[in-house]
């Protein structure tokens, strides 16, 4: 209650800032799908500032209208008023939660398995072992699958399956010290890199590897904390955080790297605004040295140039995820990854920087309207006729698998560290 109360005083601050200019309204991916004001920043933020009230008259009411919204951060980066629109959400969401309780199937999910590392290892392992019975492939080159039979989960979703092997299974540890870079970093996995896409976590160490960067990569890493903040579960967000801190905080290495924009935004921006007193320390020392693989890649260690001559080109576009660009301003250095890989020549969509529609549990809970988004997206990635999709976030990678695959594109979606890691042996 403590935490909730502190919440509540520091969004009555933050609320006042928004000038109500309505220039969130141009660049507000749901907006654009539903022309309602009370989807966009706007709406939403005069929403909140009865909170007090409504909360208590219609709290699950508030609750679905401040929940239509991918949190892709499009609003607060065109802002004039610097409004922080997905911290004060993030907290509303929490505030809301708090007084409301989560629903049972989210309280299974998330403090019932995500909050327990092991466990949640444990039951997507299972999941792995099964999917065959329940999935079976649909585009072999975008690497999609469907469900056999009609399921109001996956609906007519084409998605991305989980790993045979996940990578902590493949690797689970790796202290190897500094080399002729003279660096060290530690290496967060993330849920998604883990489970669904190995091969971006392997190509990571081997790109590292190559340039002699020192490793130091934890047993049992947990979950950045993110979907259940995002569903306003501070407790299990926290819990989480202080799970990967005590894995983290006191080790010996330079920058901590993720390939997943979603946690490099939520370890870097998120986890101090969000944690407790008793950890926020810890939690700013560990943002201050997070970084991006592609950022670490181009910013901090020498890429060598491609090779003169190679076999094979291949014509690349490249989404910027919208937590890599609005949230953290990395743009360039995905390309410059892009453009360092043997054989890749790029080719840019038009707005790359428009959201994929993804965001997390929206597309679970607004499919309409996220696929309405990610439609537009595979149109302009078909239009550019690359051979690969590049982006830097798992999640992009599963929203626009599933949007290529239903378009019908043969497009390989890779991360832009494989497509180097790929070159390193040519
Ligand atoms: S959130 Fe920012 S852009 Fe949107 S109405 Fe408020 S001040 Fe204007
Ligand atoms: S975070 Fe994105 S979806 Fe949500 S209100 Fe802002 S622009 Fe719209």
């Amino acid at each position: 209650m403590e935490a909730l109360a502190r919440l509540m005083r520091e969004l009555e601050d933050q609320l006042v800032v928004c000038m109500k200019c309505g220039m969130c309204q141009s660049v507000c991916p749901v907006f654009d799908q539903t022309g309602r004001e009370s989807d966009v920043a706007r709406g939403k933020l005069a929403l909140l500032s009865g909170l007090m009230e409504s909360m208590f008259d219609d709290p699950e009411g508030v609750y679905q209208r401040l929940n239509k919204c991918l949190l892709c951060g499009s609003c607060a980066a065109n802002c004039p008023s610097g409004v922080s629109v997905q911290e004060i959400f993030l907290k509303a969401r929490a505030i809301l939660t708090g007084a409301m309780g989560l629903s049972p199937a989210k309280r299974l999910i998330l403090k019932g398995m995500l909050a327990n590392p092991a466990l949640f290892d444990r039951m997507t392992e299972w999941g792995a072992r099964f999917q065959k019975v329940f999935t079976r492939p649909v585009n072999e080159v975008v690497g999609t699958s469907c469900a056999r039979v009609m399921s109001p989960l996956l609906q007519n979703r084409h998605f991305r399956t989980l790993a045979p092997e996940p990578f902590h299974k493949q690797v689970p540890s790796i202290d190897r010290p500094a080399g002729a870079s003279g660096r060290r970093v530690a290496i967060f996995t993330g849920c998604l890199i883990d489970k669904m896409f190995p091969g971006i976590a392997h190509s990571t160490v081997k790109v590292l590897d190559r340039l002699g960067v020192g490793i130091f990569l934890p047993e049992n890493q947990g979950c950045c904390g993110i979907p259940a903040l995002s569903s306003g579960d501070l407790a299990t967000f926290h819990k989480l955080l202080a799970h990967n801190l005590e894995r983290y905080d006191n080790g010996e290495f330079d920058v901590l790297v993720t390939a997943c924009a979603t946690c490099t935004s939520t370890i870097h921006e998120v986890w101090p605004k969000m944690a407790p007193e008793s950890f926020r320390k810890a939690a700013e020392r560990l943002a201050g040295r997070t970084m991006d693989i592609n950022q670490f890649l181009v910013d901090e260690v020498t890429l060598e140039p491609p090779a003169a001559s190679v076999n094979r080109i291949r014509l690349v576009t490249y989404h910027d995820p919208c937590h890599l660009k609005k949230s953290l301003k990395v743009f360039s250095q995905p390309r410059a990854v892009i453009a360092a890989a043997s054989g890749c020549q790029l080719n840019e969509m038009a707005e790359s920087d428009w959201c994929c529609g993804m965001g997390g549990s929206f597309n679970l809970q607004y499919y309409d309207i996220s696929k309405g988004i990610g439609m537009k997206k595979a149109a302009q990635i078909k239009d550019t006729r690359a051979d690969v999709l590049a982006t830097g976030c798992p999640a992009c990678m599963i929203q626009i698998s599933d949007m290529l695959s239903q378009a019908g594109a043969d497009i390989a979606v890779r991360h832009p560290v494989e497509l180097l890691a790929e070159t390193l042996d040519e």
